[in-house]
């Protein structure tokens, strides 16, 4: 075998065959998909085969909603049946914080389109009589949940891609990779070599053994898994028409009709990983040990949840593995620091996501990128942290929180604390209370001296309220200090690197000593990035963007780097620092320098390198908050001697420190918008206020401009506003439906409680025609409709004299 090919797909599970169809539906036609057995060999054969909607991110969930719609389409196609039951699903409330959660889900699922509604215990009752009620307050009911079979699934997407042209290799192993200097590789199998332009990874339960053969890590592990089919039962065969499926968030299960009997799976909080030391390849169609011990109080609560199946005897017992990331959310993208490696890996629940997942992969490749924001899957969210050891104890962690109430402020334990910087312990001394992204820990807030040390889980104002208001109070009034290691940052060096950087970069390129705002745009025009700019030098150059988007953003300059005169460094973790903002922050800073700090020597959006405390410091002159402020940057190794520079200098002036609560509270006041949640690759700058840092009339063909332009010819019929919330102890978070006159006209990115402002804010989208100061809007929040009023002008300092003066 020796041949030419433009992409390989290794694995033939559900999620590579889907890939394969979208692949071919989208014109490829040189593809093929090798198969070390028989299609199906993974996880995929002995999957229950449910499908639901339900994804904590939006765009997800849409996915799913692609993937469960498509099935149909995909046994037109192909002919071959899909076994499919739509027969609606039930998830339970059994207590006032699940049924916050059920309401903040059905309300995001109105401007999504899907048509989930709450339902009370008589209408559970009605639609599944097998459940016993007691206790439950109501439910989310999904008409589109539903199960299907796994095996013919598989094969209608096979089918459906053979007949545009695609081949399937079947029982040949792929044993090792070769990347060419060309970018192409070399799939080295049992039955000889293919050349191939790209690869896709989707091995499932081997995906960790096909990414070693690439010399990559990708973040995943298996886990075991075990559902019950029960004998007959005449609850379920006496009936006319099929039980919908019912999840029991509080009894860790799923159950759902099997032909006469039942199928209830669990996840348990006693789980195994599974295959820790890698997936043996002699692993084939068969099933691990059963381990009842293991979901034994699993079951005794199901048995009060639904009686029959106290009486059912248990026809099978399936225990499987199946792979997962540390989100539980799929791996899916280019494998940054590889060329034309993709993955299509951890996906957990392929019949729901799978269909979701080879279209966006499939559009990646063909396209050159997404047609939406999928941040969420993207293999680029995880970074060189994701060791083995914490991939395993963060992907055991997701196991255990299945059906766990997903707060918006719950930051997870496991395998914490894993990256603290040199002033971890400096903040511990002060009560600290600390969250985690993309593996690092930062401060939220501090804790109250009566308060324990935990932020209270809750979709409503918690227990940290106070402490981050009275730490913004701080920051407005006196001055306030707080670590900016939490951005990313890169060093940007070489006698090409201000014309790559024009080239790279939507806004404007600094003179030296200068800063500036900077979107950054895919082909499409839509927003990658939001940076600041800092030319410390001709030809060299800071940039910070958002900490969590370090691999995501390193890929796509890698991408985009010329073969020389431009070097690029993630240096993150090296420059660490402070945060200086308020109206003492000059004082502050003029007492640890014998620089002259004043406006005229520094002002807004400068930066120097200057002398701070013992250290040879970069000063920008700027802060998040939007007060007068500065970014002090030193070695990562100087950190706790500038802090003890700048702590001193503090004390006369009243310096307290805050916490990333505080900061984003701060930022709400200034309409500042933030990275994923008013800025991602579903918007373009027009939309959401960014065209005024994009450089239309630069002579540089920056990426995006072409289509940055048609968007600034065509404006948009939705836009970014700002609202003032009539809230009660609940503010909004991301996604509530904002309504008027009775219909859902937008969404919310994000908002909060302005500390300052004393005012519950709300950023979303709304149509352009509807934004004027004082309009009237209603936004859903946990099932209440709370008033909201536009407004156009930042609710603190709207002039920018405190930010510039
Ligand atoms: C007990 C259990 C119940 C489940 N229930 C559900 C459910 O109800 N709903 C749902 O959506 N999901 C469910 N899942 C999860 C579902 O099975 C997975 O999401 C899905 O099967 C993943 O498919 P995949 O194609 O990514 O991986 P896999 O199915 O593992 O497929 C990978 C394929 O790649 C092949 N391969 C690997 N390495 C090589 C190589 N080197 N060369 C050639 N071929 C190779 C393998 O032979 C295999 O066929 C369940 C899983 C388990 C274990």
């Amino acid at each position: 075998m020796s041949q030419q090919k433009q992409a390989v797909i290794i694995g033939g599970g559900v999620v590579g065959c889907s890939v394969l169809y979208h692949l071919s539906k989208l014109g490829w036609r040189d593809i093929l998909l090798i198969e070390r057995s028989e299609l199906t060999s993974g996880s995929t054969w002995h999957a229950a085969g449910g499908f639901h909607t339900l994804n904590a991110d939006p765009n997800i969930a849409a996915l799913q909603g692609y993937t469960i719609n498509l099935y149909r389409e995909l046994e037109e196609i192909s002919g071959q049946s899909c076994g499919l039951h739509h027969v609606g699903g039930i998830t339970l409330a059994d207590n006032p914080e699940r049924m916050d959660f059920i309401r903040a889900e059905r309300a995001k699922h109105r401007h999504m389109g899907l048509d989930t509604r709450i339902i009370d215990p008589g209408e559970i009752r009605e639609l599944s009589p097998i459940v016993n009620t007691d206790g439950i307050l109501g439910a989310l009911y999904d008409p589109l949940d539903g199960h299907l079979d796994p095996y013919g699934t598989t094969h209608a997407y096979a089918k459906a891609a053979q007949q545009q042209g695609a081949e399937i290799l079947l029982r040949d192993p792929v044993r090792d990779l070769q990347a060419r200097a060309d970018g192409s590789w070399e799939v080295i199998t049992d039955q000889g070599s293919v050349r191939t332009e790209h690869v896709v990874n989707a091995a499932g339960l081997w995906a960790r053994e096909v990414a070693e053969m690439a010399g990559v890590f990708l973040p995943l592990h298996p886990m075991e898994h075990q559902y019950l089919v029960t004998d007959d039962l005449p609850e379920v065969y006496q009936r006319d028409h099929e039980l919908p499926h019912v999840m029991d968030p509080a009894g860790e299960s799923y159950l759902r009709q099997e032909g006469r009997g039942l199928v209830i799976g669990i996840y348990e909080q006693d789980c195994d990983p599974w295959a820790i030391d890698g997936t043996s390849w002699d692993f084939g169609h068969e099933l691990l040990d059963n381990n009842l011990d293991r979901i034994a109080d699993s079951l005794e609560f199901a048995f009060r949840r639904f009686p029959c199946l106290a009486s059912a005897g248990i026809k099978t017992v399936i225990n499987g593995p199946f792979t997962f990331a540390p989100d539980g959310n799929p791996l899916v993208g280019p494998v940054p620091g590889l060329r034309n490696y993709w993955s299509a890996c951890a996906v957990m629940a392929g019949f729901s996501q799978g269909g979701g997942v080879g279209l966006t992969l499939a559009e990646w490749m063909v396209k050159g990128e997404p047609s939406r924001d999928v941040f969420a899957m993207d293999v680029a969210r995880f970074g060189d942290y994701c060791t083995r050891a914490y991939t395993r104890a963060k992907v055991r962690e997701n196991y255990q929180k299945r059906f766990s109430i997903p707060y918006p402020n719950e930051e997870l334990p496991a395998g914490r604390p894993l990256n603290t910087t040199p002033a971890y312990p400096i903040w511990t001394q002060q009560r600290a209370v600390f969250g985690q992204a993309y593996g690092m820990e930062h401060v939220n807030y501090f804790a109250l001296p009566d308060d324990e040390l935990l932020e209270t889980p809750s979709f409503r104002r918690s227990n940290a309220f106070a402490a981050a208001g009275a730490e913004c109070h701080a920051v407005r009034t006196a001055v306030g200090i707080n670590e900016i290691h939490n951005f990313g940052k890169y060093e940007i060096k070489g006698e090409n690197a201000r014309h790559w950087l024009d080239t790279i970069m939507a806004g404007r390129i600094p003179a030296p000593g200068r800063m500036s705002l900077s979107p950054m745009l895919n082909q499409s025009g839509k927003l990658i990035g939001d940076f600041t700019i800092s030319a410390l030098a001709d030809n060299e150059y800071q940039l910070t963007a958002s900490f969590a988007a370090q691999a995501y953003h390193m890929r796509w300059f890698e991408q985009h780097q010329p073969d020389s005169g431009v070097s690029i460094r993630n240096i993150s973790a090296r420059r660490l620092g402070f945060q200086l903002a308020g109206p003492g922050a000059r004082e502050v800073l003029a007492a640890c320098t014998r620089f002259d700090v004043s406006n005229e020597a520094l002002p807004f959006l400068s930066v120097r390198r200057i002398e701070i405390g013992h250290s040879d410091a970069i000063v920008q002159r700027v802060s998040y908050t939007g007060d007068l402020g500065y970014e002090i940057y030193v070695p990562a190794s100087q950190q706790v001697s500038l802090y003890h520079a700048l702590a001193a200098a503090g004390l006369n002036h009243g310096m307290q420190p805050f916490g990333m609560l505080a900061m984003m509270s701060l930022r709400l006041e200034k309409s500042f918008g933030s990275w994923l949640r008013e800025y991602k690759p579903d918007y373009t700058p027009m939309e959401v206020g960014m065209d005024r840092f994009v450089a239309y009339d630069k002579a540089v063909e920056f990426i995006g401009k072409a289509a940055a332009l048609a968007d600034r010819a065509n404006p948009p019929p939705r836009r970014l506003a700002s609202f003032i919330v009539d809230a009660d102890d609940a503010d909004v978070f991301a996604d509530e439906p904002i309504w008027k006159d009775g219909k859902v006209v937008g969404f919310v990115t994000s908002g909060g409680y302005a500390h300052f402002a004393q005012k519950s804010v709300a950023f979303g989208f709304v149509p352009t025609a509807m934004i004027a100061a004082g309009t009237a809007f209603e936004i859903e929040i946990l099932g209440d409709l709370r008033r909201a009023s536009l407004y156009v002008e930042p609710l603190f300092d709207p002039q920018g004299k405190r930010m510039r003066g």
